[in-house]
């Protein structure tokens, strides 16, 4: 059985008599475990192709299955942990109450384990947060507080994480640093990830797959298998094999803008 399957998705939106092609039978599998990436032009439906995978959203046809089942009765086993642009952190909390907020939000007399409590502050420091436990928010950086976004999501027990765009409102010196932490965490905890991204060296460097898609109706262009050794560090990036799959990619997306 596929871990995660999306069998000829086409999703519009009607709004004030316009209607708006978002998706056109998407087609996508993927295995357990696998760190994925949904790459293409802005508007071509790569964070409502994440919705619905998550069941936040529903598409007009076709059909999603999660572990076998729709995402609604995945996201209502916890299975999906979600990062946003922006982190969702409360003001008022510290970090580490912040890192909590998995297990309050829809579970029912859901509370850490001390366990959990421990994983949170392990995270934590290996993000280099580990003297801001106590910190409020506003004390921390924006990549500060996106890389806690990011350690809540891996630390929150959901196995699969759904990320759009994380990284985009950090400075390009920032998001090269978070790129490598994410890289660690997610080897040493195999969640199975779906990466939303406009950075194709990002893409490449992360993933096992590169999804690539079009843009008006978003259609995938091709899927890429990103055969590249793992651990993967940064070294990789200078390596001719990591160039060519960028400039395949960079290809794909060039050839759709032309026409
Ligand atoms: P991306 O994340 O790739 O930038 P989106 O999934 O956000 O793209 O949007 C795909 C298309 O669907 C865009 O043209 C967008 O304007 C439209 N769209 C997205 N959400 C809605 C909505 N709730 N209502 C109407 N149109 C929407
Ligand atoms: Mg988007």
């Amino acid at each position: 059985m596929t871990y995660i399957s999306v069998n000829q998705v086409s999703k519009q939106f009607r709004r004030r008599g316009q209607v708006t092609e978002a998706l056109r039978d998407i087609a996508i599998h993927l295995e357990e475990g696998t760190f994925v990436s949904l790459i293409g032009p802005s508007g071509c439906g790569k964070s409502t192709l994440l919705r619905i995978i998550g069941g936040l959203e529903t598409a007009d046809e076709g059909e999603v299955l999660v572990e076998g089942v729709a995402p609604l009765e995945a996201q209502s086993h916890k299975r999906f942990g979600f990062v946003p642009q922006a982190p969702a952190l409360f003001p008022w909390r510290t970090i580490l109450e912040n890192m909590r907020l998995p297990f309050e939000v829809n579970r029912k007399g859901g509370r850490q384990t001390p366990e959990q409590t421990e994983e949170a502050k392990e995270l934590l420091h290996s993000v280099g947060l580990g003297d801001f436990l106590n910190a409020y928010p506003k004390e921390l950086s924006g990549g500060m507080q996106q890389r806690v976004g990011i350690v809540r999501a891996f630390a929150s027990g959901a196995p699969i994480l759904l990320m759009d765009e994380p990284f985009s409102a950090l400075d390009e010196i920032t998001r090269e640093r978070i790129r490598y932490q994410l890289m660690e965490i997610w080897d040493s905890h195999k969640k199975t990830v779906v990466f939303v991204t406009h950075s194709i060296r990002e893409a490449v460097f992360l993933s096992d797959k590169v999804v690539v898609m079009s843009s008006r109706p978003g259609r995938v262009t091709e899927i890429v298998d990103i055969e590249l050794p793992r651990p993967r560090r940064h070294e990789l990036e200078e390596t001719e094999e990591y160039l060519q799959y960028v400039h395949h990619i960079k290809g794909l997306l060039r050839e759709r803008w032309e026409h």
